[in-house]
């Protein structure tokens, strides 16, 4: 029998939550942000349920072919742009849409035969300092860019480092329209932090990646508040009871001790399915329907929990580790991440079901 723990896809959630976006990006350009195979939620389901998005965005070539093998006929982009000039060749042949963050990449383009052409979005250095150019960069690269035969049309974008933070865009935006001003080409801003929450920094195209799954890119805001809905379960089930004397111990290191005589769950999942072996005692687990609470140390294949409130779980009962009942947001935050490494870090081995 396959082992219960299984991460369950809901393609409606995901409608929902890029029909929320596309309600507050207004008339934007919406790219719905697929790297890391859809944020562990794989790509396939990510392709059918963003339909109605404009283009897909994302990092890896490979993917990108296969998403054009798959039929995706609207727009890719590939966010981290070229790693070599042969993704210059597949860009041309697949119309993948690059961003350019370096002079480099233009000598690419400009050293390939001019019979395809693609589009390109110069990217600016607005503060995160890890991709793009400076004001006087973005200028000379627009002016080479249009003047390329193999470039079609030049799209300026750039990428917000603290757009969760209260004015955390304002000065970065400042700068991007500066070093825009003057170059005749649609702008492309706005991580889901800032379609949520910075409407004044939406431009001619947005590109909503966290929300669209349903997580919340806000340490002080929930996703249920902010209207999204969870598009991942992470479910297993009990696979047995321990029942422990007080001063017993549970799982490595005996880091929870019982105080008093109590029931145990084992749940089978643990830090080789994706779940954070961080995670301290007391990060919320569903139980039969009920919240219980992770006590002592997550290992490779399973994780305990505290019965002492369900005394009818037994083995088989059922187990979210997050989803619909405990937000992934609420697991991160005990784990001392975020929701987005917990998504990404799925492991291969859990079993993917799609709810459509
Ligand atoms: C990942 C990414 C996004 C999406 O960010 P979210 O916080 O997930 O909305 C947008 N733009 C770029 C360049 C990215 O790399």
């Amino acid at each position: 029998m396959a082992r219960p723990t299984t991460a369950l896809i809901d393609l409606a959630a995901m409608r929902h939550n890029l029909a929320l976006a596309r309600s507050r990006a207004g008339p934007s350009m919406l790219w719905a942000v697929v790297k890391a195979d859809a944020y562990g939620h794989g790509l396939e389901n990510a392709m059918r349920a963003f339909e109605a998005a404009d283009g897909l965005a994302l990092i890896e070539f490979d993917r990108a072919v296969w998403l054009r093998e798959r039929g995706w006929h609207k727009p890719i982009l590939m966010l981290e742009g070229p790693f070599g000039v042969a993704d210059i060749d597949a860009a041309i042949t697949h119309q993948l849409t690059l961003v350019v963050h370096d002079h480099l990449h233009l000598d690419w383009i400009a050293s390939r035969p001019g019979s395809g052409r693609i589009e390109l979005f110069l990217k600016f250095n607005s503060g995160m300092n890890r991709l793009g150019f400076d004001a006087d960069g973005l200028r000379q690269a627009y002016t080479r860019a249009v003047s390329l035969a193999q470039v079609r049309r030049v799209t300026l974008m750039t990428h917000f480092a603290n757009a969760d933070l209260p004015g955390g865009a304002d000065g970065a935006l400042a700068c991007f329209d500066a070093a825009c001003e003057g170059l005749d080409a649609p702008r492309c801003t706005s991580n889901s932090a800032a379609v949520l929450s910075l409407p004044q920094t939406h431009r001619e195209a947005v590109r909503p990646g966290i929300m669209l799954y349903g997580a919340s890119p806000f340490a002080d805001q929930s996703a249920a508040s902010l209207g999204l809905r969870p598009a991942m379960s992470l479910r297993s089930e009990l696979i047995a009871v321990q029942t422990l004397a007080a001063g017993d111990a549970v799982g490595y290191g005996s880091s929870f001790v019982a105080q008093a005589p109590m029931r145990i769950g084992v749940v089978a999942c643990g830090y080789a399915d994706g779940y954070p072996r961080s995670a301290p005692t007391g990060t919320p687990v569903l139980v039969d329907g009920t919240r219980a609470r992770l006590v002592g140390r997550v290992s490779m294949d399973m994780l305990t929990v505290d019965l002492s409130q369900i005394p009818q779980a037994g083995i088989g009962s059922s187990v979210e580790l997050w989803g619909d009942s405990v937000p992934i947001d609420e697991v991160a935050a005990g784990a001392g991440t975020i929701g987005y490494e917990l998504m990404c870090a799925l492991a291969p081995r859990v079993l993917r079901e799609v709810k459509d």
